[in-house]
């Protein structure tokens, strides 16, 4: 890695989630200070693969996601071995930790990996003492949105960028029955478009890649007959 490399890892690990717009106000300066030329668009994919492929080795990752509810693109780093229980939230109480566990857990076995906003404030603390007051819930989930962590749309909350990308081993080992993966690129795929025949998920844009040159199912092999454009 190269000093401007390193200085926007750090950066990553700082925020964690970022777009493509915050991820532009962060590059500029430390280009302009160490007198390079900022990553084109195009340049940037393998600006951070490069730094990915370096950090690979000590569990971490540093990796574009689309997310398909918001529509947006974002650049999420993690720690690839993370889980809600060893995951480090400073300064909050042991029940405030808890709390997030509960969000993420409630959301991963749900249907379409969501919930309605006000259902995150009606939890189960399981006979703890000193859970955490209706508003101080509030400001958690709000905080943990902003952190990339959920993501709000239609006063749904739904899992975020941050925890596809960070709990992918730990959704994918504890919700086997609803957390899949895409029949064509093996990563997480959480909504996007089904098989109207086996009802595999699969990404919107793998498969419609796929379809330039097939046109069957990659998982079932019939025809495949599922209306692509949103
Ligand atoms: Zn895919
Ligand atoms: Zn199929």
């Amino acid at each position: 890695m190269d000093l401007v490399q390193k200085a926007f890892l750090r950066a990553c690990i700082n925020h964690s989630c970022l777009d493509l717009e915050q991820i532009d106000v962060i590059l500029k300066p430390m280009c302009e200070h160490h007198g390079v030329t900022k990553p084109s668009k195009d340049t940037l994919r393998d600006f951070v693969g490069d730094i990915a492929a370096t950090i690979k080795e000590l569990k971490q990752s540093l990796r574009f996601i689309k997310h398909p509810i918001s529509g947006k693109e974002y650049l999420v780093f993690g720690l690839t071995d993370a889980t809600p229980d060893t995951h480090n939230h400073p300064g909050l109480t042991p029940e405030e930790c808890q709390y997030f566990s509960i969000i993420l857990d409630k959301l991963a076995v749900q249907e379409d990996f969501h919930i309605a906003w006000h259902e995150a404030y009606s939890v189960d603390f399981k006979g703890s003492s000193r859970p955490p007051k209706k508003h101080r819930m509030q400001e958690l989930v709000q905080l943990w949105t902003d952190m990339g962590y959920f993501l709000e749309a239609q006063d749904q909350l739904y899992l975020g960028p941050r925890s596809i990308v960070e709990f992918e081993f730990y959704l994918r080992s504890n919700y086997e029955d609803t957390i899949k993966e895409c029949a064509l690129c093996r990563q997480l795929v959480l909504w996007d478009v089904k098989c109207s025949d086996c009802g595999r998920k699969i990404h919107r844009e793998c498969i419609r890649k796929y379809l330039r040159t097939r046109s069957n199912c990659p998982s079932c092999n019939k025809k495949w007959c599922t209306r692509l454009s949103i």
